[in-house]
């Protein structure tokens, strides 16, 4: 499948088409975590962002070796060159082996992000397995000209770098402001300027992590190893690099010195970095004490939630930004992605319960396209989610008999919320997948089929009974022409049984649905003013819905189209029904620019249909 995908190019500071060095292969690395503590919220969001990508490349048909590695060496406290090795010092602190901490946490690590349904990379290389290449890479940048050994350590020399290739032109820092800005920190006499970064570092008397060198008994310098390890595996030039956008100063702006210091030339041709998450409105910090875990988040046992959150949730609500505009964490959204998820995945199980009519009076292509379009559109995942919801609302109102769709069009419709939810949004059915609810759901059907047969006896006591006693749990029962249909409104306790499902109500529903059965057979009057030319039609049919389907199948289109064409361009769009509540009178809108689908064909304009009983 041909698709023009743009991605943001943070050195260009533009949307570019992307078109792979080597179609259809791919190479994306990612800046993977430093492996001292448990993955948190701010760990969800490039996790996720990238594993968006790498599925949607993958759906697009492109063979993707995706490089995410695992920090466990030479990441140091300020992010800088000083203070103690972050794994170092935990494994210190835990009175750990440092590699028995790497491993615990690797391992917890992947163990949350398959909560999240976040693919695994291609290759996820370990800094300390790659000791050898980082000390060959350093000895390329020393021959080039651009670092020095000072006391044991080696270093990159930024200002003789900036005089031949402009360092700062991803963050578009300036080497003026870096002299200006740039802390003084403890031990750095040994460097030239206080921005040369450390290449490799001559280990203390303390420090655990050391290997031999030609210059010291040390270790490489944390920005190091993505050089090596990108442009080991997937060769000097490769399509994508990515990375949340702290680490775009230094670490990435870094990167690219090294790699052009002994290249040439920036071994990356698309930058992308995803925004950061925040805590009610508050940048996360260890300061600020705000850092939740996932696994806090998936029990809900932190201080800041109001209860605990299902990873599908969480990955919901990453995906409801596009990624590279801020998400702020409150309970309230959480909350929402919550309610929305499972509105999706709600509408999902009732497409299979779905019946097809003859014709569709939904155009499910448009729904796929406009699917493409947002994800083409640099993953605009939330645009995607709208789409998505556009058709929810779609299936509802098939489900309530004003909208209709073909057999082919309901398989299309289908193969649209499996590609784009599970394949490309990689969401999972999280209530599907619990085998207790499964059991409950054929325990429902089972009643439901119970109350199928004894009203087909006539039996209307007990097949109330069932409904009412269902109605109590929470399950809401939607009479069909040919059988029935359900959805768990709330799963309550028994002694917490909503208010909002009393026998009253029920009562009036049960008169409300004896009223729409008496209207069965009648002749409606259809009128439809669209651009002030009147269309009158009467139609013998048994409910409004298949009075509605027979108009818009025998109304001559032709001169509608002509009309329309004229006033408004070959396509234009969407029809808003809105039902009154006493169901004789059906008001549909056309509301100029928005689209929308006619069985026919598309049309802009303003229409109000009328569709009266003749009584
Ligand atoms: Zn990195």
């Amino acid at each position: 499948m041909q698709q023009p995908l743009y991605l943001y190019n943070t050195i260009s500071r533009k949307k570019e088409l992307f078109e792979p060095l080597y179609a259809p292969f791919v190479g994306m690395y990612v800046c993977g975590p430093t492996v001292y503590g448990d993955a948190h919220l701010g760990h969800a969001r490039p996790a996720i962002t990238f594993d968006l990508l790498f599925r949607y490349l993958k759906h697009l048909g492109y063979k993707v070796r995706y490089v995410r590695n695992i920090t466990d060496v030479g990441h140091l406290e300020n992010d800088a060159d000083e203070g103690e090795d972050k794994i170092a010092k935990k494994a210190r602190l835990e009175q750990l082996e440092p590699m028995e901490l790497v491993q615990y946490y690797t391992n917890r690590y992947h163990k949350f992000m398959d909560k999240l349904n976040v693919l695994l990379p291609s290759i996820e290389p370990l800094a300390s397995g790659h000791i050898i290449e980082q000390i060959q890479f350093i000895e390329r940048i020393i021959d080039a000209g651009f670092a020095y050994e000072s006391n044991g350590s080696v270093y990159f020399d930024v200002l003789k770098y900036n005089k031949k290739f402009p360092y700062g032109k991803l963050s578009g820092r300036v080497l003026d402001d870096l002299l200006t800005y740039t802390r003084e920190l403890t031990g750095q006499h040994e460097k030239k300027n206080n921005f040369d970064f450390a290449l490799w570092k001559k280990a203390d008397a303390e420090h655990i992590m050391h290997w031999p060198s030609k210059w010291s008994e040390g270790f490489p310098g944390w920005h190091l190893e993505c050089s090596v390890m990108s442009t080991k595996y997937l060769g000097e030039v490769f399509d994508i690099h990515g990375g949340g956008m702290d680490l775009l100063f230094p670490h990435h702006e870094c990167e690219i010195a090294q790699s052009t210091a002994v290249l040439g030339k920036d071994s990356v041709r698309y930058w992308i970095h995803n925004n950061m998450i925040t805590i009610n409105g508050q940048k996360m910090g260890k300061s600020l004490n705000n850092f939740i875990t996932l696994e806090e988040l998936f029990s809900g046992a932190h201080k800041l939630l109001d209860k605990a959150y299902s990873p599908m949730t969480i990955r919901f609500f990453i995906l409801q930004a596009q990624y590279r505009s801020t998400l702020d964490f409150s309970n309230e959204a959480l909350q929402g992605a919550e309610k929305g998820v499972q509105r999706l995945m709600n509408a999902i199980q009732t497409l299979d319960k779905l019946n097809p009519s003859a014709i569709s009076s939904i155009d499910v292509k448009w729904l796929q396209d406009k699917c493409y379009e947002a994800m083409n559109d640099d993953l605009n995942s939330p645009v995607v989610i709208a789409n998505l919801f556009e058709g929810v609302r779609w299936i509802n109102s098939i489900t309530e008999g004003t909208e209709s769709i073909s057999a082919e069009d309901l398989k299309f419709m289908k193969s649209v919320y499996q590609i784009f939810v599970f394949e490309i949004l990689g969401l999972t059915n999280e209530i599907s997948l619990d085998t207790s609810n499964r059991l409950v759901g054929d325990l429902i059907n089972m009643l439901l089929t119970i109350r199928n047969e004894a009203k087909s006896k006539k039996d209307f006591q007990t097949s109330d009974q069932i409904r009412n006693e269902l109605a109590k749990l929470g399950v809401v029962v939607k009479d069909k022409k040919d059988g029935f249909d359900w959805e768990i409104k709330e799963i309550q306790t028994s002694d917490k049984i909503s208010e909002e499902l009393t026998k009253q109500d029920i009562a009036v529903k049960d008169k409300k649905d004896d009223e729409i059965r008496k209207k069965k057979m009648n002749s409606y009057k259809i009128e439809m003013n669209f651009n002030d030319s009147i269309y009158t039609k009467n139609i013998s049919s048994d409910s409004l819905s298949t009075a509605y389907n027979k108009w818009i199948q025998e109304l001559d289109i032709k001169d509608i189209k002509e009309n329309c064409i004229k006033n408004f361009g070959p396509k234009s769009l969407q029809i808003l029904k809105e039902e009154t509540e006493e169901f004789d009178k059906l008001v549909i809108k056309r509301k100029p620019n928005i689209w929308r689908i006619s069985p026919v064909k598309l049309f802009k304009g303003s229409a109000t249909i009328s569709i009266s009983v003749e009584k």
